[in-house]
């Protein structure tokens, strides 16, 4: 007969459960909805690489809304007095691992250990790609591990596999490897690779939870070893304070003893076991809630029209996830003014078409939705100066133009929203290793006004470094570093 399952282990696999499936179900509905949030809005870690590129250049990354920072922020609280509870409890990509791992087992009878010499090496991969990832972060405008990513590539594939291969083709492949290894060891990208997993070890140093053993009453069972998902030698120390502990408390609930040998520890005290765990959700549920008192995080978004109907919408409130008959009727806007302005064909690219497949569907590489931003900015005749500059301006979209008949005679192709004049500061540095959209975010401006301030075709790649497509388009570094400063 089956054992039964401790009620705190029931407990952290419907915590584990609800992550994954309302992740899950939010990523599914973002492709089919307007204004459900990605998954790269809903990663904690993105939290972390926004802070760095704020303090960095004072501005947040693209795609990265202000509640992944108060996710972060839980994170890290749950690392101080927690440990890695965040990681045994809350983690979506845990639980995902975790499933994959019940599959293998069901299937191999067993859990395979990775020797002990070679997980003692491996363990601390996680470090330098923390540090890569902080350095690249710093250095760069963008979400930098986004293609990476196994999360985000999960996060995506309900997007279809040719445009999930074409955007996240190394994240995907890891998340099949990571998948397929987790039905053999526990927890791989854990223990070897998760960032967010690595900060978390660090945090862990703070010796406030641990989980004790009790000496005189320990058997030696090793049961506890057996448990561990992390391989944590739990019955040879007097307390865990292995970085690696995860808190998930397999250990303490398997040990067999009447009298526990294994106890939950709070700044040096022995507490119920169940302490640890309602502080852990308190402050995981209290996070989310103070986001969502302070609107920080949203699990959906307000509607354009619901923003127009307060009087509250900024151009900068215009998603991806919008439609071009959305956009014209929240800002007051005749759609086929809207179309001109952005040189749009309405029959290839209807009005009921989301901003983020315009590309796709009229053929213009490059095309984002800070395009329609400048566009509509631009048709209200209001100061609009890029995704990235904390200078957008709300839009009423009941007062009319500034001067919509000059606008009119003004009216320029789609790719060229705004005017490519812009003022770049003299310390700016043109470098073959920026592109387009390094050079845009740098300048606070799109990067349809930087192709055509570069002199560069409409169509040229803007994520990919200006050095490297030298031959193909024809142009020299000097060429482009001389056109820049004109
Ligand atoms: S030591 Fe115990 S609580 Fe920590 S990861 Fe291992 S089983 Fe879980
Ligand atoms: S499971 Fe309990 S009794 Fe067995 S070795 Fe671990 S601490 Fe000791």
């Amino acid at each position: 007969m089956a054992k039964k399952m401790h009620p705190v282990q029931i407990a952290r696999r419907i915590s584990l459960g609800i992550v994954l499936v309302g992740l899950t179900i939010l990523t599914i509905l973002h492709q089919k909805m307007q204004g459900i949030p990605s998954i790269d809005a809903l990663d904690p870690f993105g939290g972390l690489e926004t802070l760095m590129k704020f303090l960095a250049g004072g501005e947040f990354i693209k795609k990265i809304e202000p509640g992944n920072i108060v996710l972060f922020g839980a994170v890290v609280a749950l690392g101080l007095v927690l440990s890695r509870f965040f990681c045994g409890w809350f983690c979506a990509f845990g639980a995902l691992q975790g499933v994959f791992g019940w599959i293998g087992q069901k299937i191999y009878k067993k859990r395979f250990v990775v020797p002990a010499k070679i997980d003692k090496v491996l363990r601390w991969l996680k470090y330098p790609v923390l540090a890569a990832i902080i350095y690249f972060t710093w250095t760069t405008a963008s979400l930098v591990i986004r293609p990476y990513d196994p999360l985000a590539a999960f996060g995506h594939l309900s997007v279809g596999f040719p445009d999930l291969w074409t955007e996240f083709a190394v994240g995907f492949v890891l998340l099949i490897l990571i998948l397929i290894g987790s039905m053999f060891y526990d927890r791989v990208f854990c223990k070897y690779i998760c960032p967010l997993g690595a900060v978390n070890a660090i945090l862990s140093r703070v010796p406030l939870f641990r989980i004790k053993r009790v000496e005189s009453t320990c058997i030696s069972c090793f049961k506890c070893d057996r448990v561990c998902p992390m391989n944590v030698e739990v019955s040879t120390v007097q307390a865990v304070n292995s970085p690696e502990c995860i808190a998930c408390m397999e250990c303490v609930t398997a040990c067999p003893t009447k009298e526990p040998s294994l106890v939950a520890s709070l700044a040096g005290k022995a507490v119920n076991l169940w302490t640890p765990i309602i502080i852990g959700l308190a402050i995981y549920i209290g996070a989310a809630l103070i986001g969502q008192a302070t609107n920080m995080l949203r699990f959906v978004a307000p509607k354009l029209t619901d923003l127009a109907s307060k009087g509250t919408i900024n151009v900068a409130d215009i998603k991806g996830s919008s439609t071009y008959a959305e956009v014209a009727a929240a800002f007051g806007i005749e759609t086929e003014r809207l179309y001109r302005e952005l040189g749009l064909d309405m029959k290839k690219v209807p009005e009921t078409t989301k901003l983020k497949d315009t590309a796709a569907l009229a053929g213009i590489e490059g095309f984002e939705t800070d395009t329609v931003r400048f566009a509509v900015a631009k048709i209200l005749g209001i100061p609009y100066a890029g995704e990235s500059a904390a200078t957008n301006t709300a839009a009423k979209p009941s007062e009319p133009s500034a001067a919509p008949q000059a606008q009119e005679q003004q009216a320029s192709p789609a790719a060229k929203p705004a005017a490519a004049a812009f003022t770049v500061p003299a310390d700016f540095v043109l470098e073959g290793t920026m592109t387009i959209q390094d050079v845009a975010k740098a300048l606070s401006v799109s990067t349809q006004q930087v192709i055509q301030k570069l002199g560069l075709p409409a169509d040229i790649p803007v994520d990919k470094p200006l050095r490297d497509m030298k031959d193909q388009y024809g142009y020299t570094m000097t060429t482009l570093k001389d056109k820049i400063k004109q």
